[in-house]
C-alpha cells in the first residue's frame, strides 16, 4: 500500500481527534503503511503508541502488539475500544481469558474486525496461538518496550528474546516495529539485531526534557527530613517518590504521613487490589505523593506529576531517565531530585554480587556512570544526553540552565600530582587492595588486612596524610569514572590500574578534581532517626490522617508514627 493513497491527516482527526502529528509520528506511520521494518526511539510521552495503532486501524488484517505488561495492555484496549463502537476492535490474548473468550478473540480476528490484538511474549510462544496466526492476515507486529530485549536496557526480559523466532513462524515477510523510550547505543544496536531488522528505517527523537530541573543532594541521615521539607515547599503537587526496597517504601510513605502529607506506598509486595487502589488515588488526586518502588509506573499517563525524587540513586543513567521522565510530561515544571551516597553504590554492587562474572560487568559499568553522573560538574542535562549520543549546548539548548551544576557550578581544582601520588600507591601495594585499605595506607592508617601485607616502614605510607580520607575516596571515585584505575569485579572490588592509569604515571596530565567530597554519607537506613517524636495534636494533621487512614486501610509492619518537626 502506498501511503500516497491516504489521508493519515483524515484518520488522526478521526479517530484520535487530533488535529497534528506530535514529532516524527507522520514519517514513521508513513513508513509502517509502506511495509517497512521500522524502529521507533522516542522518549516517554512521545506518543509512541499512536505511531502503530493508526497504520494497524487504517491497514487490512490484524496487527499484533506485543507489550510486557497486562496494565499497559488493557488501558490501550480500554482507550482503543473508546473511540469505536466495535468492542472487538482490540483485544488482549492471555491465559486469563476462558476458553469462550479466546474462541470469540479468534472469531474477531477471523471476521477481520480486531485491528489490534495485545500479546505478553509468554503467550505468543503458545503452539495454538502460533497455528491460529499464521492462518490469518496479519499487517505487521509492534514490539512495545522493545528495550526488554537487551541485557544492557533497565528491563530485561528473556522472553522478549524468542520473538523473531516466533514472528518469523506466524509468516516470514511480516513487518516488524520495535519502539521504544531507550535511547543508549547499545541498547539499539541489541534490538535490531536480535529482531534481526538491521535494515529498519530508524527514528529517532531528541531525549533533551527542556522543562525538567536535575539536582543531586547528598544522602544523609536526614535524607526524610529533607524530603519532608521538600514536599511541603511543594504542598498539593503531584510527586512521585522512588525507594529501591519495599520496606523502605512502607517506612517513608507512613512517615510522610503523619507529617501532615498525603501519600500512599506503591511496591510488587502489596496486592493487585491495593496497588489498584493506590495508584487511582494518586491519578485522581486524592493524594499527592506515591512512595514507590520501580513496579510503579511504566505506562502511568499522569501529566502533572510535578517532582520525582529519588530517594535511593538507580542502578543506570536509563532507569534514572525513565523514572524522572515522569515528571511533566505536560511540558510544566518537574523536578527531579535525587539523593546520592556512594554507599548507596556499594549496596547495589552487593546485590549483584551472586550473579553471573558477565552480567555483573555490565552492572557495574552502569553503576560507573551512575557515579560519573551524580558527582559530575557539567551540566546534568548535557551528561545524560551525552551517554544518549547526543550533543547539546548548554548554552543554546533549551532548558541549558536547568540543573543545580549549571546553577551553583562546583569548584574544581588541578589534582594532577595527587592522582599520581594515588596511582602510585596502587602500584606499589601490589594492586591487592580495595579502595578503603588505600585510603587506610594513603593516611597512614592500619587494620588486618594492611597488617597482613605490609612488611616494614614503606614511605608510601602514609604518604598522603595531610588530606583527609574524603579527599582520596573521592578522588578513587573520579579516577575509577576517568578510566585509570577499575575495579576488579572476580576480586570483589580490588582496585587495579589501567593501561590508562600506568601512561598517566610515566606521562602525567592535567586532572580536574571536582571539589565535592560530601557524597560519602552514611546513609544506612535508620528510618526516623533525626526525626523528634511530635505531639501529634494538631486537628487538621490527626483529621487528615484519619481519613486517609480509612482510605488506605491499615497496613502491617510499618514503623511507630514520629512527626517532624523543623
Ligand atoms: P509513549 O508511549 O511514547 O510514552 P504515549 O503513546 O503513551 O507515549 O502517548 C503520550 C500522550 O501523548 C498520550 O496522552 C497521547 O494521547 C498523546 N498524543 C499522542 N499523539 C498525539 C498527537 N498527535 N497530538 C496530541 N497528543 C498526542
Ligand atoms: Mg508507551
Amino acid at each position: 500500500m502506498d501511503s500516497g493513497e491516504i489521508d493519515l491527516h483524515a484518520a488522526l482527526k478521526k479517530y484520535f481527534g487530533f488535529s497534528k502529528f506530535k514529532g516524527l509520528q507522520e514519517d514513521v506511520i508513513t513508513s509502517i503503511v509502506n511495509g517497512k521494518h521500522t524502529f521507533v526511539i522516542m522518549p516517554t510521552g512521545g506518543g509512541k503508541s499512536l505511531c502503530y495503532q493508526l497504520p494497524a486501524l487504517i491497514q487490512e488484517g490484524t496487527a499484533i502488539v506485543v507489550s510486557p505488561l497486562i496494565a499497559l495492555m488493557k488501558n490501550q484496549v480500554d482507550a482503543l475500544r473508546g473511540i469505536s463502537k466495535e468492542n472487538g476492535i482490540a483485544h488482549v490474548l492471555n491465559s486469563s481469558l476462558t476458553k469462550g473468550e479466546t474462541k470469540q478473540v479468534k472469531e474477531d480476528i477471523s471476521n477481520g474486525i480486531t485491528k489490534l490484538l495485545y500479546v505478553a511474549p509468554e503467550s505468543l510462544t503458545k503452539e495454538e496461538h502460533v497455528d491460529f496466526l499464521r492462518q490469518e492476515k496479519i499487517s505487521f507486529v509492534a514490539i512495545d518496550e522493545a528495550h526488554c530485549i537487551s541485557e544492557w536496557g533497565h528491563d530485561f526480559r528473556p522472553e522478549y528474546r524468542n520473538l523473531r523466532h516466533i514472528i518469523k513462524r506466524i509468516g516470514e515477510n511480516i513487518p516488524i516495529i520495535a519502539v521504544t523510550a531507550t535511547a543508549t547505543p547499545k541498547v539499539q544496536e541489541d534490538i535490531l539485531k536480535n529482531l534481526g531488522i538491521s535494515d529498519a528505517n530508524t527514528f529517532k527523537a531528541s531525549f533533551n526534557r527542556p522543562n525538567l530541573y536535575y539536582e543531586i543532594r547528598p544522602k544523609t541521615k536526614n535524607v526524610d527530613a529533607d524530603i519532608i521539607r521538600f514536599v511541603k515547599q511543594n504542598q498539593g503537587k503531584s510527586g512521585i517518590i522512588y525507594c529501591l526496597s519495599r520496606k523502605r517504601v512502607e517506612e517513608l510513605a507512613q512517615v510522610l504521613q503523619v507529617n501532615g502529607i498525603s501519600a500512599v506506598p506503591y511496591h510488587a509486595g502489596l496486592d493487585a487490589k491495593t496497588r489498584v487502589k493506590h495508584q487511582d488515588m494518586f491519578l485522581m488526586e486524592d493524594v499527592d505523593v506515591v512512595v514507590a518502588t520501580i513496579a510503579f509506573g511504566m505506562g502511568i499517563d499522569k501529566p502533572d506529576v510535578r517532582f520525582v525524587i529519588h530517594h535511593d540513586i538507580p542502578k543506570s543513567i536509563e532507569s534514572y531517565y525513565q523514572e524522572t521522565g515522569r515528571a511533566g510530561r505536560d511540558g510544566g515544571e518537574g523536578h527531579c531530585l535525587a539523593y546520592y551516597s556512594y554507599k548507596d553504590i556499594e549496596k547495589l554492587e552487593k546485590f549483584m554480587s551472586g550473579k553471573p562474572v558477565a552480567e555483573q560487568e555490565i552492572g557495574h559499568a552502569l553503576l560507573q556512570e551512575v557515579v560519573a553522573y551524580a558527582e559530575t560538574s557539567m551540566s546534568r542535562r548535557k551528561f545524560i544526553l551525552h551517554y544518549f549520543g547526543e550533543e547539546f549546548d548548554n548554552e543554546t539548548g533549551e532548558g541549558g540552565d536547568l540543573d543545580d551544576n549549571v546553577r551553583n557550578p562546583k569548584k574544581k581544582h588541578e589534582a594532577q600530582d595527587e592522582v599520581v601520588q594515588l596511582l602510585k600507591v596502587v602500584e606499589q601495594t601490589g594492586e591487592i587492595y580495595k579502595a578503603k585499605e588505600l585510603v587506610f595506607t594513603l593516611v597512614g592508617k592500619s587494620n588486618a588486612i594492611i597488617a597482613s601485607h605490609k612488611t616494614d616502614e614503606e614511605a608510601y605510607f602514609g604518604s598522603g596524610k595531610e588530606k583527609e580520607s574524603s579527599y582520596w575516596k573521592a578522588l578513587i571515585r573520579q579516577i575509577l569514572v576517568a578510566g585509570y584505575l577499575k575495579k576488579d569485579i572476580e576480586t570483589y572490588g580490588v582496585i587495579k590500574l589501567t593501561d590508562a592509569g600506568r601512561k598517566f604515571i610515566k606521562k602525567p596530565m592535567s586532572f580536574m578534581m571536582t571539589e565535592d567530597h560530601s557524597y560519602d554519607t552514611d546513609s544506612d537506613e535508620a528510618p526516623n532517626a533525626n526525626l523528634r517524636p511530635g505531639s501529634g495534636t494538631d486537628d487538621k494533621l490527626v483529621a487528615m490522617l484519619k481519613d486517609l487512614r480509612k482510605k488506605v486501610g491499615k497496613r502491617k509492619g510499618v514503623p511507630p508514627y514520629v512527626v517532624f518537626q523543623d
